[in-house]
């Protein structure tokens, strides 16, 4: 709970100082949108077509008319410089050129028809040549990859659990929507609606880098995998630290559980996401998101050994529905967006341009930073970048979770945006394109060092 006593401090910012900073970055904002004020949208649950849009910390939302590369353009005519790209479902650009062009011819030629089209061919080749030899299938959504992995996972191992970390997200899935609790124990994650379910009964949460306490729930001895994303990116964002992936595939193998990589935020990093950089092996990889440019699409692939458990456990099942699947999965303009992206905007070029400007961008926000003396820190994966209002380095969840503050970050965002930047709202996190220019990040480091001058050092700071 934060304390927000004038005189205490939030993020190291005084609560006073922060709240007339709050208060006047919402007014400019809102007198600064008249156009989108006025769309109002009562039909809608909640005024909002899906109600994550209630999370922004603007006092309304800016109504968007379009977005090309890394900018968006609102209906009051402003021009901004886009760092959230879709969180993430747009981190290669909007409509990158390639894939519009991939999605025009596409819908000449029908959206979808339950059959493979042309394209599956050279798509399943790069997929194998970009991320490894996974044996692929096509879903929607990263959530559904995860779910329809979760049930291999426990298919072949015959075992029920799910062990994920402590703060994590892997998307809307049910079976792994726990938490540890303050007795150390796993519970249902505070929050969640409508679930009449005991999830602990599927699933075990545990500590970030704390592979004792890995080892400690496997040994019980019915974990059918290990579900991680290779660095938490879902609560502030926690490095693995030195041996964490080793040691986690050994305890994995030693154990007989599978070892399941999300890497649907951690793509990032770079070509193959961090598995393919630092070498990982999982047995069942998962991204989501941006692998077809922004058209919704997510992959998830078995190792051959896995693939080869699959059809064996598949082979031994009752006749009846598998619980798994989608209609709309594995369409033909999946697979257009998937073949563009893959060959043509997921290049090295544009990996090593993305890195370089998250560097930049990474780099010049931590001088900022320090220059304030703000009790902050930066982190980067790849092109993703944030910066967390504590210090650093976060170890684990329960790290990640403290190091949160709402009242800081929403004040901060708003402020951004007033000045040209949208970063993501659900965290400080800001995803560099190929299409980002250095003048965009720049103006962003700009924007940045003018909001902690007035939140840390401006002359009445107490
Ligand atoms: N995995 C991770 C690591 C995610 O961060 C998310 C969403 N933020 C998902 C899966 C789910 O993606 P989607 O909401 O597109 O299903």
């Amino acid at each position: 709970m934060e304390n927000t006593a004038p005189n205490s401090l939030i993020a190291g910012i005084p609560a006073a100082r922060l709240a007339a900073f709050a208060a006047r970055e919402g007014r400019r904002f809102a007198a600064s949108r008249p156009v989108s004020a006025r769309i109002k949208t009562p039909e809608y649950l909640g005024g909002v077509p899906m109600h994550w849009m209630t999370d922004w910390p603007m006092p309304h939302l800016p109504v968007i008319a379009q977005g090309k590369g890394a900018r968006i353009t609102d209906i009051d005519g402003y021009q901004i410089d886009d760092f959230c790209l879709g969180d993430t479902g747009s981190m290669f650009g909007h409509s990158p050129p390639a894939v519009a062009a991939a999605i025009r011819a596409q819908a000449k030629r029908g959206l979808t028809y339950m059959l493979p089209s042309v394209e599956v061919l050279e798509v399943g080749q790069l997929l194998t040549a970009t991320f490894g030899p996974f044996h692929w299938q096509i879903a929607t959504t990263a959530t559904d990859a995860n779910r329809f992995a979760i049930r291999v996972a426990r298919a072949v191992t015959g075992r029920r659990k799910i062990l994920v970390f402590h703060g994590c997200y892997h998307g809307t899935v049910d079976d792994v929507m726990v938490e540890l609790g303050a007795d150390g124990h796993t519970q249902n994650r505070a929050g969640l609606m409508g679930q009449v379910a005991d999830l602990t009964l599927g699933a075990v949460a545990c500590e970030f880098n704390d592979l004792a306490g890995v080892e400690e729930a496997l040994a019980q001895g019915d974990i059918a995998a290990i579900l991680t994303e290779p660095v938490m990116t879902n609560s502030c964002m926690v490095l693995p630290e030195q041996g964490f992936h080793d040691g986690l595939r050994d305890l994995a193998t030693r154990y007989g559980a599978l070892l399941m990589m999300d890497e649907t935020h951690t793509i990032s990093t770079g070509i193959g996401g961090y598995t393919g950089v630092h070498g990982l092996r999982p047995d069942i990889f998962v991204a989501g998101k941006c692998v077809a440019g922004g058209v919704p699409t997510a992959i998830w692939g078995l190792s051959p050994d896995i693939a080869a458990r699959y059809h064996a456990a598949n082979a031994a099942r009752a006749a009846g529905h598998s619980g798994m699947g989608t209609t709309l999965s594995a369409n033909p303009l999946q697979f257009a967006a998937l073949r563009a992206t893959l060959a043509d905007v997921m290049t090295p070029a544009a990996y090593a341009h993305m890195d370089k400007l998250a560097n930049r961008l990474a780099t010049g926000l931590a001088e900022v930073i320090a220059r304030h003396g703000a009790p902050w820190h930066v982190v980067r994966v790849g092109a993703r970048v944030e910066f967390i209002c504590a210090a650093g380095p976060l170890r684990n969840g329960t790290d990640a979770i403290a190091a949160h503050c709402h009242t800081a970050e929403s004040a901060v965002h708003v402020a951004l945006l007033n000045r040209g930047s949208l970063i993501a709202p659900f965290h400080n996190m800001m995803l560099i394109s190929p299409a980002t220019k250095k003048g965009q990040v720049d103006r962003l480091m700009t924007a940045f060092d003018e909001v902690l001058g007035a939140l840390f050092t401006a002359k009445d700071a107490a």
